[in-house]
């Protein structure tokens, strides 16, 4: 099983990952918790480049490689060997962090990184995508180094969630959506009774 969080910055993905963790363990399954960008040792090189403000600003396409290049990594080094052994994949970002932000956000072509983002991946896609809604506005507390030194609004940020609310809503069988102002409990509760539903 296969299952993704996705959401703007400071949503609460890696709490609720963690906390998805910590239920499947408890039901006697084996969880490997993994992140998009640097899910890998080349993947944390990728993220060193793309998230260290000392970088300074990539162009729009050389970023959209990087990030495709640490996904490629991810999948055929982390994700597909732990499915393969039977385990429970659990990753924070995956290819709709890609289409949101380096699409919707830098406006790269959607049509053309699809491609891209399925190419590097052999089109691996999960069951599950748990899209964890917030208005950008209250997730900007987090507002990164990168985020000055690109000059990101919260336009960019608005975009973003628009573009990944537009991919859940196309395909529901394989999404969630949740308010990610909801308390954390709350919001675990109601992410461990869809995952339930779907374990092997
Ligand atoms: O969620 P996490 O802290 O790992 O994300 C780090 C940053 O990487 C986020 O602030 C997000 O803006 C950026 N990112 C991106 N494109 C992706 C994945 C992450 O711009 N495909």
């Amino acid at each position: 099983l296969f299952v993704c969080f996705e959401g703007g910055d400071g949503a609460g993905k890696s709490t609720q990952s963690g906390l998805l963790r910590e239920r499947l363990e408890a039901a006697g399954r084996t969880v490997l918790l993994t992140r998009e960008p640097g899910g890998t040792p080349a993947g944390a090189e990728v993220r060193r480049i793309v998230l260290d403000p000392a970088t300074g600003a990539l162009d729009d396409r050389t970023e959209a490689l990087l990030y495709a290049a640490d996904k490629a990594e991810h999948v055929a080094a982390v994700v597909r060997p732990a499915l393969d052994r039977g385990e429970v994949v659990v990753t924070d970002r995956y290819v709709d962090s890609t289409l949101a932000y380096q699409g919707a956000g830098r406006s790269l072509d959607p049509a053309e990184l699809e491609q891209v983002a399925r190419w590097a991946t052999a089109d691996l896609r999960p069951h599950l995508t748990v899209l964890l809604d917030l208005e950008p506005s209250r997730g900007m507390g987090r507002f990164t180094a990168r985020d000055r030194i690109e000059g990101e609004s919260l336009e960019f940020h608005e975009r973003v969630r628009a573009a990944f609310l537009v991919l859940a809503e196309a395909d529901p069988a394989h999404y969630l959506v949740l308010d990610a102002r909801t308390p954390q409990d709350e919001l675990a509760d109601q992410v461990w009774a869809r995952v339930e539903g779907l374990l092997p």
